[in-house]
């Protein structure tokens, strides 16, 4: 099997579980050829796979074909420029928390030495993007998962940004109480999907990202409910707190925080035009 059979066949056998059956061909070919770029696919079209390589495409094409989420199979999604380790255990950075990230940067420009605490870190996506992109910015960064904290370390290791990163194991803030930790901006993207919506999500995501990123309680508020109630204890006055939300919750949760004494609250839309980011 060459190069070209491999995206023509198995294009059309991923159709069923894919929206991008093509792109996910190709980046699983690149990665049984050992981690080659997607130019070396396109010039070596003709390009006969070695036994061993066409062994590892295939399992990797079987995988796929369960459902198994492209980056968990390759280990590997981009966000903000950057690379990002993943495995089952942290969510998948997706492109709409892009957006969070950008308008936090936005609104850090021309501002020294910012203390930026992040709730429910998971990957890293987040907290490594600031680090990187803010230059004078000190991070905290909580997550209950133990998991999710060796992840997040190994990206910041890999993405330079480590000695600005400050990680703890936290339910929320409760390894932080009575610390005196001021903050000039809280963030986070927490669980939000609605119990009983679960069920509904798809494969991809119900049967392999963690439950414990996702639900967010009954009506999916649980946790801004929770976050915006003890965020005032540590934030700096004038501080800022950014949450990314669910394509039908940001009225509830602008009501949330303006409840909790937040002013200046506004919604952020992402590419799509879905209200996806609430800043107060
Ligand atoms: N955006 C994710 C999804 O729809 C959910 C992420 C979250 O709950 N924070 O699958």
């Amino acid at each position: 099997m060459n190069i070209r059979d491999a995206i023509v066949e198995y294009s059309k056998q991923l159709d069923i579980i894919s929206d991008t059956p093509r792109l996910d061909v190709e980046i699983l070919l690149q990665k049984a050829l050992g981690g080659v770029d997607r130019l070396y696919i396109h010039l070596n079209l003709s390009k006969e796979l070695e036994i061993e390589q066409e062994e590892i495409f295939l399992r990797f094409i079987e995988e796929r074909l369960k459902g198994r989420p492209i980056a968990y199979i390759v280990n590997n999604r981009e966000f903000m420029g950057l690379d990002f380790y993943v495995k089952e255990g942290v969510l998948i950075p997706r492109p709409d928390t892009e957006i969070l990230v950008e308008e936090i940067i936005e609104l850090c420009k021309g501002k020294d030495d910012l203390d930026i605490l992040d709730i429910g870190t998971g990957s890293g996506a987040i907290t490594v993007s600031l680090a990187k992109y803010i230059e004078k910015s000190r991070l905290t960064s909580l997550d209950i998962s133990e998991i999710a904290l060796e992840i997040a370390k190994k990206n910041a290791k890999s993405n330079g940004v480590i000695d600005k990163i400050n990680f703890i194991k936290s339910d929320l803030f409760q390894q932080i109480v009575g610390t005196n930790l001021k903050f000039d901006i809280i963030v986070s993207n927490p669980p939000y999907i609605r119990k009983r919506d679960i069920d509904e999500l798809h494969t991809q995501v119900k049967d392999y990202e963690p439950y414990n990123a996702l639900e967010g309680g009954i009506d999916g508020l649980d946790f801004y409910r929770n976050i915006t109630e003890q965020s005032k204890n540590y934030l700096k006055l004038g501080g800022i707190l950014a949450y990314e939300v669910g394509h039908d919750q940001a009225e509830e949760v602008v009501k949330i925080m303006q409840n909790n004494g937040y002013n200046k609250v506004y919604i952020k839309k992402d590419l799509q035009g879905i209200d996806r980011v609430v800043i107060g």
